[in-house]
């Protein structure tokens, strides 16, 4: 879905980060327009989660170089929540759950929040109930969901649903899923593809973190870029994720070696 009127969401030139001063990400560089969707993939350990991480604002891992952009704002300047707010949206690799606290609950601060910040009405739990189960509808979703605690004794597929779904409520700029197919059965993997489908349009940009070919059968990238210790080592289109399904990735010429044997 390239746009001709895009807009810069995302740039990130240089970015470096420890973790327990460590390097993981060594020269990462990323540009990511409105209307696009982008795959990055790569063995584990080549530093995926930790870019995802990075965006996030995640205190456990230091920047030490470079810069990163989301849209006209200094990312590593914000705070998570600013971030979020901003229109930054991670689903995670591992989504917590939160015993007590009902999903609803959860799924209204969290869309109030962001509209009191758009400047927008708050809804109150009536309003909120007709929309979200519209959006539930869209991601075929159970509306039992409401009521049960976040992500308590949900399945691997229903987290992942989740997450989706409040990523349709969030009405994100950016999204970054962090292998949102692990884990998946087929029916549970198209249903998230849909979702996501449904929610990327010409303003905003998806980013996908998979090491697996299989989810970009359903959703289909724009640009699919190769990690390997720590940085984009090779950028191609659609056609590259097949090319890695039949080859693997030891043709890629690598710039170091990878942090293999690492799980992910
Ligand atoms: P991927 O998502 O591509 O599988 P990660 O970003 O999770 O890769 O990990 C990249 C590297 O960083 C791996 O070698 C991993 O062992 C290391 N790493 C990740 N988190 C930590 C941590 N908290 N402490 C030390 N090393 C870490
Ligand atoms: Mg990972």
């Amino acid at each position: 879905m390239i746009n001709d009127n895009s807009e810069t969401i995302l740039d990130v030139h240089g970015l470096r980060a420890n973790v327990d001063s460590t390097e993981i990400l060594k020269g990462f560089d990323i540009t990511v327009k409105s209307g696009e969707i982008h795959a990055i993939m790569g063995l584990n350990g080549s530093g995926k989660s930790t870019f995802a991480k990075v965006l996030a604002g995640h205190s456990a891992y230091q920047v030490t170089a470079g810069s990163i952009q989301f849209s006209d704002q200094d990312l590593l300047a914000l705070a998570p929540e600013e971030r979020a707010q901003a229109g930054l949206f991670l689903a995670f690799q591992y989504p917590i759950e939160i015993p007590g606290v009902a999903n609803s609950q959860f799924l209204r601060l969290a869309y109030n929040t962001v509209q009191v910040q758009r400047g927008n009405e708050e809804l109150d739990p009536l309003e909120f109930d007709d929309f979200v189960r519209e959006k539930m509808k869209l991601l075929d979703m159970n509306p039992d969901f409401l009521d049960r605690s976040v992500n308590e004794g949900f399945s691997g597929g229903e987290k992942k649903r989740n997450e989706i779904l409040q990523m349709a409520l969030l009405e994100p700029k950016l999204s970054i899923l962090d292998e949102t197919d692990s884990g998946l059965d087929i029916d549970a993997l198209k249903i998230v593809a849909n979702g996501v489908n449904q929610i990327a349009n010409k303003d905003n940009a998806t980013i996908l973190v998979t090491h697996y070919q299989r989810l970009l059968d359903y959703i289909v990238p724009d640009y699919v870029h190769v990690m390997q210790a720590g940085r984009i080592v090779k950028t191609g289109g659609k056609e590259l994720a097949l090319e890695l399904e039949t080859r693997g990735y030891d043709w890629i010429g690598t710039g170091g070696q990878t942090n293999a044997g690492a799980t992910a």
